[in-house]
Order: structure tokens, then sequence, then C-alpha cells
């Protein structure tokens, strides 16, 4: 174990004051500028005036999944980049992208190098469902979608087939399969004044999907969107909704988990107005939505010469309490039906990758066990170390839910913990000898010939991508390949 202590008889930390805090100097680095690693620098900085904090990212330019995340046509969701950005100005604070966790610079050598080091890199990975025929080509997951259509510059040459049929399935019902459903069947004349990926916006316009099915394992009592965003797909212009009026009747277990979530509630009362609005409409030649509650994904199904997906075969579910918890479950009934389709979407869920020296959870949701965001490793509840300086906020320390906000209090829990073991002596700060921080980082990528990319790098990527938007009366014209960004942020 490295620089741990027991966490066996380990008092709870009391907020006795600050008083001692900015003595000496602090060297904090944040793993990932995601909304949660942005935050965090940023509280740090103001909390201790004598912290310097250093950012690194795999990609080239920085705000994680406000850049690769966030719809294009969600515009005011992105505005937070302007605070971020001058958390990155402040000079205590430096950005280094294009530096990656695991294969360019180690977790135990920035350890060695910084007092505090918090891992804040998300989840960049996608939850499987298991189930046979899942690499069919025209199955992909939602995050890669996202990605590509938001200009990821790993998901650039992804190219998914929306001309080979009239019909996409979304499997899953949270925001990110809303997200989907609402950038394939939104008229593109409304996408092209948004920063959505040039390639994105001619595959779309090109588009012959009409008909999307969103999916979902349990009923419209448990849909896992929120309010504002339902609200916003089902009053699209032109859109037919369709929802079954029998699978709006509730049970009693399911009225208890109305009662328990006000945001269910508002979900649910959303969908049974939508059924009863659109019922005798005449809907000629609009494009459909299709809620489909109670339905599990059994199989894939190939064309004939198994080259693509042509349909999934759907397992009918019923609810089943699940022990004590008010929460119930899916459960398979043996009936099956079949939904042919060309495109496949799995919202399923992101999931996070773990890299050596990281104690992680792969059981629980992909995480990194932590007490308000300390790190903890031990493989016996007994047996429980507490990783000295090192943290986590975000999606590796939570799991892949909420909104960008709510890393705003993640961030604010796990900060108060590195403030409190600095105040109590528990992470060693060496007044006479202090660890290297940035200038150790420095000769690590000068030795390994690794060339990152600051953020004065991504300001030349952010002005080139704001003037060529202007040219298509675009907020920005995102810079879609690895290429394309080195050479602007670095001059290659
Ligand atoms: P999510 O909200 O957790 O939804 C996952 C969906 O996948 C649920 O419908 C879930 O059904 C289903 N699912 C999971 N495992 C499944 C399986 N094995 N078979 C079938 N269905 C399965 O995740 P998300 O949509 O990826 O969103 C991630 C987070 O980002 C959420 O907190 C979301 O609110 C947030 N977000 C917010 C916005 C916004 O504010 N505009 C936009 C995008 C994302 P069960 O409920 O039955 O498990």
């Amino acid at each position: 174990m490295k620089g741990g202590f027991l966490f066996r008889g380990w008092k709870t930390l009391t907020s006795r004051g600050f008083c001692s805090l900015n003595d000496k100097s602090l060297r904090v680095c944040v793993i990932g500028s995601g909304p949660a690693g942005f935050y965090t620098a940023e509280k740090m900085l103001k909390a201790h005036e004598r912290a310097e904090v250093d950012i690194l990212d795999r990609l080239p330019t920085p705000f994680g999944l406000v850049r690769s995340g966030v719809a294009p046509d969600h515009p005011e969701t992105k505005i937070v980049v302007n605070q971020f950005s001058r958390a990155a100005s402040n000079e205590r604070c430096s950005f280094f992208g294009n530096v990656s966790l695991g294969s360019d610079v180690s977790l135990s050598e920035l350890r060695d190098m910084y007092d505090v080091v918090v891992v804040a890199y998300g989840a960049e990975s996608d939850r499987s469902l298991g189930v046979p025929g899942e690499n069919l080509t025209g199955i992909y997951s939602a995050r890669e979608f996202v990605w590509w259509y938001n200009g990821h510059p790993d998901c650039r040459y992804m190219a998914p087939d929306l001309k080979c049929t009239d019909t996409a399935v979304v499997l899953g019902q949270g925001n990110v399969a809303l997200d989907v459903a609402r950038i394939l069947l939104r008229p593109t004349s409304e996408l092209q004044t948004t920063d959505i990926a040039e390639h994105a916006l001619i595959s779309l316009q090109e588009s012959t999907i009409r008909k999307v099915y969103l999916v979902g394992r349990r009923g419209p009592a448990q849909a896992a969107c929120t309010a504002k965003e339902l609200r916003e797909i089902l009053g699209m212009k032109n859109l037919q909704v369709h929802i079954q009026a029998a699978d709006l009747v509730i049970s009693p277990a399911d009225e208890e988990e109305l009662k328990a979530s006000r945001i269910q509630r508002r979900v649910y009362d959303l969908l049974c107005k939508s059924a009863t609005s659109h019922q005798g409409h005449d809907f000629a030649g609009q494009q459909e939505l299709h809620f489909i509650f109670f339905r599990k994904p059994d199989e894939f199904l190939p064309s004939e010469d198994q080259s693509r997906v042509e349909g999934v075969r759907l397992e009918k579910t019923c609810l089943k309490a699940n022990g004590l918890s008010r929460k119930q479950v899916a459960i398979g009934t043996g009936q099956f039906e079949d939904l042919d389709c060309g495109l496949v979407l799995k919202s399923i869920g992101y999931k996070s990758v773990p890299v050596d020296g990281l104690p992680f959870d792969k059981y629980r949701a992909g995480v990194v066990p932590n007490l308000k965001g300390r790190v903890l490793s031990g493989d016996q509840p007994e047996n429980v170390n507490i990783e000295q300086g090192l943290y986590v906020v975000g999606w590796l320390k939570r799991g892949p839910t909420g909104i960008v906000a709510t890393n705003l209090y993640c961030a604010e829990e796990t900060v108060t913990s590195i403030l409190e073991d600095i105040n109590e002596g528990l992470i060693a700060l060496r007044s006479g000898s202090p660890k290297p921080g940035r200038q150790g980082l420095l000769q690590v990528l000068e030795d390994k010939n690794i060339r990152f990319v600051p953020f004065r790098g991504w300001e030349k990527i952010d002005s080139k991508e704001k003037l060529e938007g202007q040219l298509r009366n675009k907020p920005r014209e995102k810079l879609t390949t690895w290429d394309e960004l080195l050479k602007v942020a670095l001059g290659r």
C-alpha cells in the first residue's frame, strides 16, 4: 500500500478551523478537466492561497462532458466554461492537455510529485447488456453516438449509417436516451446553427430515420429521465408521440414509488398528459417517437447476410418488489416480441475504467471506494486503509449520475476533506524540501518526449473554432481529429 494509513480507529475529523492551512505551499494535481475536475481546482485555489493546481487531461481540449457530452441544442448548459476558463487563467493554475494517465504518466509518479492528487477522469466507457448479437454493425453505445455528434476526436470516423433504415431503437429511458432521440428527430434546420460537428450535421441531413423507439425495462413510473428534458422532447413540433394507455395503469407499489420521488411523479404525469393530448390527431407524414415500457432486450437480430443489425428481440417484463427497497425491479415473463430496426443505441449508462494503482470497485457501479472523497483501499471491511493524499471526485466517486451542477457539491465535499486532512496533519507537507509538483511533471514529460497542450494551446483551438463557426453562422465549428487539434494547439 502506498502512503496509506489504517482506517480502523481513525477518528471522524472535526471542523476545527483551517488556521494553519496556508502556511506551506501545496502542490495539487487534478486528473480530468471536466466539471468535477474544474470545480475542484477552482475550490482548491480559493480555499488555499498557496495551492498550485495542475489539471491534466488526455484530450488536447478541456471541459470533458461539457464539450463532448452536453447536447449541441443545449447551449445554456455550456456557459459554465466561462467560469472554468477564469479558474484556468489563475496564475496558480496550469492545464496539461494531451497527457494520458497510465500511458504518459502513472498514478504512482503523480503521487510522488504532488502533495494531493484528485482523480476526476469520469466514465469513458459503457455498461454492456451481455445479450447475443451485441457486436453487430449498426449497434452503438449512446456515449459513442454523443461523442460522434459532439466532435470528440475518438469517434470522428464512427460514421453510423442513418440512411439504411427508417427506424432506430434506443435502449434505456434516461436523459442520455432522450438526448440521442431528440438529435435523431429534431429538424436539422434547428441543429445547423448549433455547435454540432459538421460531419454529424451532414449525416443527419441525409438521414432517413423517422421513427425512434425508446425502450424501458420498467414502467412509466420508473422512467429514469427528468421532467425538463422529457417536456422538451414531448413538445417538439411535428412529432407524433405514442404511449400505450395500458402501460400507464399503475399498481399500489408504483404509487408508493411515486410518493417517494417528486421527480418520478412529474415524469409520470407528463407521460400521462402526453398520451391523452396526442389521442385522435391526424399525424400523416410526421416523425414518430414511441415509448415502449416493460420490455428488456434479449437478443439482437442480424440481417440475412449477417452483416448488420435488423431488429431487437424484446422480452416482456413485469415488476417485482426488491427486498426492503421501495424500488421495484424488472423480471422477464418468458414472452417475446421482435422490433425491426436498422440502428440501435444502447443508452444504459456510462462506466468508469480503472488505472494501475487506483482502488476500484468494479462490482458496485464501477466507482473508486471513498469516504467523502478520500480514496479507500483494502479488500476486507475490517482492513480498510485511507490512501494518503489521494482523493476522488465526480462520476468516479459517485457513479455516472447527476447533472453538471451536481459536481459542484461533489467537489465541495472532496475539497473539504482535503482541507480537513491538511489541518489534521494527515497530508505531510514538507517545508524544507517540498514535493516537485509542476516542475517534476514538466521534467517527466520532457524525459518522455511528450508534448502537452497548455491552456494557451486550447485558446488557439477555441479561437480557430469560433472563427470557422462565424463563417457558418454557428457558435463554433469544432476541430474533430487529433491531428487538427494538435496542429492548431502546438503549431506542428
Ligand atoms: P441513467 O439515467 O442511469 O439511465 C439509464 C437507463 O438505462 C435507465 O432507463 C435504466 O433502466 C436503463 N438500463 C440500465 N441497465 C439496463 C439493462 N441492463 N437493460 C435495460 N435497460 C437498462 O443514465 P444516462 O441516461 O446515461 O444518464 C447519466 C446521467 O447524466 C444521469 O444522471 C442523467 O440525468 C445525466 N444527464 C443529464 C442531462 C441533462 O440534464 N439534460 C443530459 C444527459 C445526461 P432502470 O431504471 O430500470 O435501471
